[in-house]
């Protein structure tokens, strides 16, 4: 097991760095890249990869698995919700990244290149930001790309959370790919985010059931002779719609995560700073709250909450 820091060195802002670990097996096989904190507020990844570390075991792995501890320190440590406290930016936009960028695009550059690339497999993991009330899901991306597509699609049950968002909206250019989990599918290799937790906390179960999916990818990978099993039947969401707010103020929701909601049914209010109503936000179909933001700020086309409807037939 080696312990190592990646360096960001100061650009044309402050540098910072990222705590790497790298687990090489006894045995030949697929290297598995998990990647926490691209949002720092997002506690249950970081907290569940502190776990993983201490429970492989080298002697009994094929292939090696790498592990980014916290991928925005400055965020992590500056207690921030989406947005670096140094460059404003969000770093999981920012990918594949800039050398020469502000310190979260020099984070990207350096995960792309030190990580990313030399994975077959990454899983980037999040949970509900600081302000989102999320129920757990994992995003499949599908590219039209049918033996990439079979390798995600397998990929998404075995990590064991029975809500999978089908996600066809993702770019296709490799140098602009945006999204961590994206910089992997743009390059050939099958990639998932994963969302397990809510609001900032830290609790035990949307901890463990990271460190259970991730046993569950690295059995399904063949890295281990046992874990979790895939989920047997899965809930499909298909269409899913993230709403936006249309302005700025006090939000209030009225729904909370997991909830059925039918096509048009209030999802939030915001009032402006006097406490007069400005806007609703309704399901735009029926389906089931995945996420809703459940602290009072709000700014104009910020996320509100996120619905999508569960596919039937599958
Ligand atoms: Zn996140």
């Amino acid at each position: 097991m080696e312990s190592r820091i990646i360096e960001i060195p100061a650009g044309v802002d402050a540098g910072t760095h990222i705590p790497v670990t790298t687990i090489r097996g006894a045995r030949e096989g697929p290297v598995l890249a998990l990647i926490a904190g691209n949002h720092g507020y997002e506690y249950p990844p970081i907290l569940a990869l502190q776990k993983v570390r201490g429970r492989i075991d080298a002697e009994r792995l094929s292939g090696t698995v790498i592990m980014v501890h916290v991928a925005n320190m400055p965020s992590f440590l500056g207690r921030t919700v989406y947005f670096s406290p140094v460059d404003g930016k969000n770093l999981n936009r920012m990918y594949p990244g800039r050398a020469d960028g502000t310190v979260s695009e020099r984070i990207a550059f350096a995960i792309t290149r030190e990580v990313i690339e030399k994975a077959d497999c990454v899983l980037d993991l999040h949970c509900g930001d600081g302000n989102e009330s999320l129920r757990p899901y994992v995003y499949q991306t599908v590219t039209g790309e049918a033996e990439l597509d079979e390798r995600i699609a397998r990929l998404a049950p075995a990590f064991g959370i029975d809500h999978i968002v089908v996600d066809r909206g993702r770019p296709r250019d490799p140098a602009r790919s945006v999204y961590c989990s994206n910089t992997a599918i743009t390059r050939g290799k099958p990639a998932m985010t994963i969302e397990s937790g809510f609001l900032g906390s830290c609790d035990a179960e949307s901890v463990e059931r990271i460190v259970a999916g991730i046993r569950g990818v690295m059995r399904e990978l063949r890295m281990v002779e046992d874990g979790p099993p895939p989920v047997a039947r899965p809930i499909h969401l298909d269409p899913v719609e993230v709403l936006s707010s249309p302005a700025t103020g006090i939000l209030y929701p009225l729904v909370e995560r997991d909830q059925k909601v039918a096509k048009g049914a209030p999802l939030a209010r915001i009032t402006d700073f006097f406490g007069t109503e400005v806007a609703r936000v309704t399901a735009p179909f029926d389906g089931v709250v995945l996420y809703v933001v459940a602290t009072p700020p709000i700014t104009e086309g910020q996320p509100v909450a996120c619905v999508g409807a569960p596919r039937t037939g599958m």
